[in-house]
C-alpha cells in the first residue's frame, strides 16, 4: 500500500536548474529542505488534500501552501468563482465591490476588528501594522517574542521564526541596528519577561505583537494566563496588544485565535486563509486605530494589487465554505486523531516527543518537552526530525520540511488519509 522508494528524476533536473537561476532554488527559503537534507521535491500540481510532484509521485500534503489551503486545495468552489471573476480582468487598482465583500465576513468574523485594509502578504500586513503602533501610542519600541514570526521587515528579524529559525540564522546582513533598536524580545508564555521590559522601558513601549499561537517555532499553543496577562499588562502601560494571526485567522477557529481564546486585541494581522491561495494580507483593529491610516489619517500605506479581484473573490468564497456547520469539529477532531496517533507511535517506538494541535494546526517535536518557548523547542533532535521527515516522504506524506514549522490539515483529509498517515509513520518511526 505505501511507497519505499520514490522516483524523483525530474525533481532533481529541475532543482539543479533551478539553483542558477534563484538563490538557493527557490523564491522562500524553507522550501529549499536545508534543515532536512536531501533534494526538495518540485511539484506539478495539487488536489483536496494530495500534491503531486513532476515525477508522478502523489503525496498527502500537511504542509496546505503554508496555511491557505484550509479547505483543501483546488476547491471546485473557489476555482469556478475564480474562473468567472478571470473572466472579467486581473486588477482594477481602483474600488470594486469585492473588497466590500471581502471586509464584512472579515469584520463580522474577527473581534477586534472594525475597519480593515487589505495588502498583499502577512509580512505587508505587519510593516503597516507597525507603522500604526507607532503613530498611534507616539513610541517607537515594540516587544515581540523569540520565534515568533511577523513576516521578512527589518524589525521583525530579531530572534525570528520560521526560515530563520529553520536555518539556524543569526540576526540577518542587511538589517541595520538602527532598525531593530526599538525591537525587544521575551520568551513566549513568559510573562515576568514582557513585565520586567515594560518596567524598563517606561511609557516608550508602542505594544506587543505575537503568534497567540506561535506556528513558526513548531506549534507552541499559549499557557492559560499568558493572552489575558498580555491583555492586562498593555492596557496598564498605555500600549496595544496585536494579535498577529496570519496563520491563525480562520483556522483556529473562524474568528481566529482571539475568538478561541476570548481576548481581543487592538490591532490583527491576517493573511493565507483570507485569499483562498491566492497573494493576500491584512490588517484590522478599532476604527479609531485604523482611520489614522492613509487616506482617512497621515499613516501612509499603499499596494498596486491591493484587493485584487481575484485574490478577494478566493477570500470570499473560502471564508463562505468555512462556515458551514461542523467545520471547526472536523477540523478539531482529524487533527487530534492525527496528533495523537503520531504522539503515541513516536513513544511506543522510544522516541522522546511532545506535541499537540488545535483545530487545524498541529506540531510534533523529537524531544520529550514540555515545549513552552522556542528555547525549549531548539532541544529538539533535529536530526531525528530530518530521518523522520524523509521516511514520510518516500512513504507518500509531505511534512512541512522543518522542525520549527506548524504543520496544517484540511476539510480535505479524510480519516482514511490519517490512517494511511499514521501507518506510514508507524512504518518509519521503526526504521529510524
Ligand atoms: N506572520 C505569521 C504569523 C506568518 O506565519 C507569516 C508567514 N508564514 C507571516 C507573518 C508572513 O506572511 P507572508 O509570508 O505572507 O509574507
Amino acid at each position: 500500500m505505501v511507497n519505499t522508494t520514490i522516483k524523483t528524476t525530474r525533481s532533481q533536473e529541475i532543482f539543479a536548474s533551478a539553483q542558477n537561476l534563484m538563490p538557493g532554488g527557490v523564491n522562500s527559503p524553507v522550501r529549499a529542505f536545508k534543515s532536512v537534507g536531501g533534494q526538495p521535491i518540485v511539484f506539478d500540481r495539487v488536489n483536496g488534500a494530495y500534491i503531486w510532484d513532476v515525477d508522478g509521485n502523489k503525496y498527502i500534503d500537511y504542509v496546505g501552501s503554508w496555511g491557505p489551503a484550509i479547505c483543501g486545495h483546488a476547491h471546485p468552489e473557489v476555482i469556478a468563482v475564480l474562473h468567472t471573476a478571470l473572466d472579467k480582468g486581473t486588477s482594477f487598482g481602483a474600488p470594486c465591490l469585492l473588497e466590500n465583500t471581502l471586509a464584512e465576513m472579515v469584520i463580522a468574523a474577527v473581534p477586534s476588528i472594525e475597519m480593515v485594509r487589505f495588502v498583499n502578504s502577512g509580512t505587508e500586513a505587519c510593516m503597516a501594522v507597525l507603522r500604526l503602533m507607532r503613530a498611534f501610542t507616539n513610541r517607537n519600541k515594540i516587544i515581540k517574542f523569540a520565534g515568533c514570526y511577523h513576516g521578512h521587515a527589518d524589525m521583525f528579524l530579531v530572534q525570528a521564526g520560521s526560515g530563520v529559525a529553520t536555518l539556524g540564522l543569526p540576526d540577518s546582513p542587511g538589517v541595520p541596528k538602527s532598525s531593530t533598536s526599538d525591537t525587544l524580545t521575551a520568551p513566549f508564555n513568559n510573562l515576568a519577561a514582557v513585565e520586567a521590559l515594560f518596567a524598563d522601558h517606561r511609557d516608550q513601549i508602542a505594544g506587543v505583537i505575537l503568534e497567540p499561537v506561535v506556528g513558526n517555532a513548531g506549534f507552541i499553543p499559549p499557557d492559560d494566563r499568558f493572552l489575558t496577562g498580555l491583555r492586562d499588562l498593555t492596557r496598564q502601560n498605555g500600549a496595544l496588544l496585536v494579535f498577529d494571526e496570519v496563520m491563525t485567522g480562520f483556522r483556529i477557529a473562524y474568528g481566529g485565535a482571539q475568538q478561541k481564546f476570548g481576548i481581543v486585541p487592538d490591532l490583527t494581522t491576517l493573511g493565507k486563509v483570507i485569499g483562498g491561495g491566492l497573494p493576500v494580507g491584512a490588517y484590522g483593529g478599532r476604527s479609531e486605530i485604523m482611520s489614522m491610516i492613509a487616506p482617512s489619517g497621515p499613516v501612509y500605506q499603499a499596494g498596486t494589487l491591493s484587493g485584487n479581484p481575484l485574490a478577494m473573490t478566493a477570500g470570499i468564497k473560502t471564508l463562505e465554505l468555512l462556515q458551514k456547520p461542523g467545520t471547526y469539529e472536523y477540523l478539531e477532531r482529524i487533527t487530534q486523531k492525527l496528533t495523537q496517533g503520531l504522539l503515541q507511535l513516536a513513544q511506543t517506538s522510544g522516541h522522546g516527543a511532545c506535541g499537540g494541535s488545535i483545530s487545524a494546526m498541529f506540531g510534533l517535536f523529537f524531544t520529550p518537552g514540555p515545549v513552552n518557548n522556542y528555547e525549549d523547542a531548539k532541544k529538539s533532535d533535529t536530526a531525528l526530525f530530518a530521518r523522520f521527515h524523509r521516511g514520510m516522504l518516500e512513504q507518500g506524506v509531505y511534512l512541512a520540511p522543518s522542525q520549527f514549522e506548524a504543520g496544517f490539515t484540511s476539510l480535505a483529509h479524510t480519516d482514511e488519509d490519517i490512517e494511511y498517515t499514521l501507518a506510514a509513520a508507524k512504518q518509519v518511526f521503526s526504521n529510524i
